[in-house]
């Protein structure tokens, strides 16, 4: 699945050939993916420029200023978006075209869990899908203070185990499994640590990590970002040199103990039960 890192790398990748470029066709090629596609997008978007490409949790928006709003794109459990050169025949489950003079950026969606959506006027949160979107983890917002203030939350502080805490979306956005884990593991902090039982100095090694974490995952797509133009499947999935995440019974690379695998959440956690507390 994409991730932010991923969806970030996209947007690196896709910024400097399509913004300021005017559009001159919207192809859908069907008529909904997770949900239906507008289909008046042609007829808004063709002979504007595209002002800009931002970033939201890990959705994209377009934003086109002299049309008055924001084409929402989410990649879902399988899409990806690449360019290629105009007149391309489009192959399987490549559903979703914006066409420039000098390229085209294609949305392919094997599963179809991607959304292609219009938001009205000049703020995209206004969308009822982002609307409750948590912090952003690589804003200058995200603090060690904030996340101290996050976890001691709520009547008497939140009991909840830091994991899944980390990945509630309406808290903390773009903060997948796998960049959980190693977030953890870094900051040295069991996925099983009651939230509001982490002092303060450890949560600013965790707001640390996982930051560096995210940052280290883009800099790995930074390859991706420079072929873009060339590269198959636009941004797919590159992945940090994992510590624990998906390394159950292996020797922690800091001290040899198995690394640990539980279910939180409906999830999988992997953590070194020595280095982890
Ligand atoms: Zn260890």
């Amino acid at each position: 699945m994409p991730e932010l890192p991923e969806v970030e790398v996209s947007r690196l990748g896709l910024a400097p050939h399509l913004v300021g470029q005017k559009l001159s066709a919207c192809v859908a090629r069907r008529a909904d993916l997770r949900l239906p596609i507008p289909q008046d997008l042609h007829t808004r978007l063709v002979g504007h420029a595209l002002t800009a490409i931002a970033r939201r949790g890990k959705y994209l928006l377009f934003h086109w200023q002299t049309a008055g709003g924001w084409l929402i794109v989410h990649l879902g459990m399988s899409g990806s978006l690449r360019l290629v050169p105009p007149e391309t025949p489009a192959g399987a489950h490549e559903h979703f075209d914006l066409c420039f003079p000098d390229t085209v950026m294609r949305l392919k969606d094997p599963r179809r869990f991607g959304v292609v959506l219009w938001q009205e006027g000049d703020d995209p949160n206004a969308h009822p899908l982002l609307a409750h979107l948590g912090m952003e983890p690589l804003s200058p917002e995200f603090t060690a203070d904030w996340l101290t203030a996050l976890v001691r939350g709520g009547k008497s502080g939140r009991k909840t185990p830091i994991k899944p805490l980390l990945m509630d979306a309406r808290l903390l956005v773009g903060v997948g499994n796998i960049y959980a884990a190693e977030s953890l593991f870094r900051a040295g902090i069991s996925p099983l640590a009651p939230a509001d039982s982490l002092h303060a100095a450890r949560l600013a090694k965790l707001t640390t990590a996982i930051r560096e974490t995210l940052l280290e995952a883009i800099k790995a797509g930074g390859s991706s970002v420079r072929d873009y133009v060339h590269s198959d499947g636009g941004a797919g999935s590159f992945q940090l040199q994992c510590a624990v995440y998906d390394r159950a019974g292996l020797p922690c690379l800091q001290c040899g103990t198995p690394i640990r695998q539980v279910r939180q959440a409906g999830r999988s956690s992997f953590y070194c039960p020595r280095c982890q507390r």
